[in-house]
């Protein structure tokens, strides 16, 4: 669970100094602030209407996916696997340059968002046009090549599966 290279992570290793949060200048950028704690972490729960268990405070990451683990349904895990990706991958975005502006669909579209990558991993969410998270999931996938064309044809699937029949995407 401590693998991911967040800044606090780097510096353990010295190949880092600064361990500010990239994404809302907090003091120190670790798995759990990142995932929960930043505003933007705030923001994407709260879009998102994730039911996170009564228990508020956690002691680390691995506290906390124990945390949601032991208390949700495995959709909701799933989901809330999604999602962190997706926070890390926007932190990514940011931190490197490569933010792109989520721009809303008209007023009755939903819009599926995916990302697939080498490591054989995708995700899709779907958001109506108000922002709001209606469903996502997260999955490893058998071959690397056509990662992201594979996730548009799930996430259509997926669609389809919740009743979602007006959709518009973006890789
Ligand atoms: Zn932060």
């Amino acid at each position: 669970m401590n693998t991911l290279p967040t800044k606090t992570r780097l510096a353990e290793r010295s190949l880092l100094v600064e361990v500010g949060c990239g994404l809302c200048g907090g003091k120190v950028e670790t798995p759990l602030h990142l995932s929960t704690q930043s505003e933007w972490a705030k923001l994407v729960w709260e879009k998102a209407y994730f039911p996170f268990p009564r228990e508020k405070h956690f002691l680390n990451f691995l506290h906390l996916f124990d945390s949601i683990y032991s208390s949700l349904c495995w959709d909701l895990v799933e989901l809330w696997c999604v999602i962190v990706r997706w926070i890390w991958g926007s932190r990514n975005a940011v931190l490197h340059g490569r933010l792109v502006k989520w721009k809303a669909p008209v007023e009755g579209l939903y819009k599926l968002n995916v990302d697939g990558s080498w490591s054989r991993e995708m995700g899709a969410i779907i958001s109506d046009w108000n922002g709001a998270v209606v469903g996502g999931f997260g999955k490893k996938m058998d071959v690397c090549t056509s990662a992201e064309a594979l996730a548009v044809l799930d996430g259509l699937i997926f669609a389809k599966e919740i009743g979602i029949q007006d959709l518009c995407f973006r890789k």
